[in-house]
């Protein structure tokens, strides 16, 4: 069993971090060649120490002076958009991590894979704009999508690689994505309109990033990934369904057209998909906390409340129309989730601009990546105008 060389985008968030955790958890499998960060200059000069790596890039060119005196002059530094392509295409490395808030990873996605490297994708951003094309571009080039979501890693777990042939895609019934029904579950519907930024960021189950917190209480965090389910494992949407899990133990099921169901559980920690992603077809003994089903005591499941959280039917809209529409629920979601944070709307207003704006965009096929990224343009404009 050979090291993974793996360059990590994102490195100093939630997904970042834990990825260097399995990577020092896991040296004879996984070796960190490339790390990269927007701005947070001080966590990624210690990152390219702890690591020892030879490549770091950083997004905001006026970070990167500071940068520079901050780490050994034998590491080069990548710099801007550019400087995340030229990482993901880094020579030597097998395998590019996409953990990236935003739409600033989709283009070193497409180099990753251009370049023939296995692409991980933690950004839902990228599934969800470009996921037809990113598929058929690693179809075409024979690389490995893995994904590190923990929803989609279960269901690449129970699939066992079956969604990859047709007939077996064909086996498939319901992908059966777990949610956990955010902070705001139980809350009455009439309430929901007054909830504050702090109830908003208290995630019941996982610490994450500001962003996907947000989008968890919205649960356009569950919609945005069954769109990526779609794509990822070639099912249409109707054949994706949610689920509300509270435990967050499930954390997804695949159920097959001769009625039995394969469930992935594990304990709450990222480190569990992130390590089998780049492990992947192997399983490797490791340190995480095991489930303890005594302790545990019970798993419970109920129906999420599609009319007091409209993302799902939002959702579902976007992935069966397809083409813009997906980049631009994302996009409308992204402006919506910042204006909120600022506090210039309120919860329940973020449906409501992400509704409005996929009302008003002129949809089409998207058949290009350019035609994705000027719908996302878009939306972000009209999105504006419905804040
Ligand atoms: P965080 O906000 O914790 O971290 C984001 C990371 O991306 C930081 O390292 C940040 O750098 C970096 N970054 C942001 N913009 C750029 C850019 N333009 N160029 C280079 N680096 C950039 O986010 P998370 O780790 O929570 O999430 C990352 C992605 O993974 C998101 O798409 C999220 O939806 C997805 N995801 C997260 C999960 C989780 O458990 N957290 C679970 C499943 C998916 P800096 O520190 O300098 O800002």
């Amino acid at each position: 069993m050979s090291v993974k060389k793996v360059v990590l985008l994102g490195s100093t968030g939630s997904i970042g971090t834990s990825t260097l955790r399995v990577a020092s958890e896991i040296p004879e499998r996984m070796e960190i060649v490339g790390l990269a960060a927007a701005n947070s200059v001080t966590a990624l000069a210690q990152q390219v120490k702890d690591t020892g790596v030879k490549h770091v890039g950083i997004y905001n060119p006026e970070k990167e002076a500071e940068l520079r005196v901050l780490i050994p002059a034998d590491v080069q530094v990548h710099v801007g958009l550019e400087g995340l392509i030229e990482l993901a295409r880094l020579e030597g490395a097998d395998m590019v991590l996409v953990a990236i808030v935003g739409i600033a990873g989709l283009h070193p996605a497409f180099a990753a894979i251009a370049a023939g490297k296995d692409l991980a994708v933690a950004s839902k951003e990228i599934l969800v704009m470009a996921g037809e094309l990113v598929m058929r571009a690693a179809r075409e080039k024979g690389v490995n999508i893995l994904p590190v979501d923990s929803e989609h890693n279960a269901i690449f777990q129970c699939l066992d690689n079956r969604g990859s042939s047709e007939a077996q895609n064909d086996e498939i019934s319901r992908l059966i994505l777990t949610a956990s029904g955010g902070p705001f579950r139980m809350m009455p519907i009439e309430e929901l309109e007054s909830v504050k930024l702090e109830q908003a960021l208290k995630h019941p189950t996982w610490e994450m990033g500001r962003k996907i917190t947000i989008d968890s209480a919205t649960l356009f965090n569950k919609g945005l990934e069954m769109i990526e389910a779609r794509w990822l494992f070639d099912v249409e949407m109707d054949r994706v369904d949610v689920i509300v899990h509270p435990q967050s133990i499930v954390h997804s099921m695949v159920e097959f057209i001769d009625g039995s169901i394969l469930a992935q559980l594990s304990t709450t920690d990222m480190c569990f998909p992130i390590q089998y992603a780049v492990t992947y077809p192997d399983r490797l003994a490791n340190d995480l906390k095991p489930l303890n089903f005594s302790e545990l005591g019970k798993l419970e499941f109920e129906a999420p409340r599609r009319d007091a959280f409209p993302a799902i039917d939002l959702a579902v809209r976007a992935g069966t129309k397809g083409g813009t529409l997906p980049a631009v629920l994302n996009a409308a979601n992204e402006v919506a989730v910042d204006a909120f944070v600022e506090g210039k709307i309120g919860f329940t207003d973020i449906w409501q601009v992400v509704e409005q704006t996929m009302d008003a965009h002129e949809w089409n096929a998207g058949e290009t990546l350019e035609s994705l990224i000027a719908a996302d343009e878009d939306a972000r404009v009209l999105a504006v105008g419905f804040l």
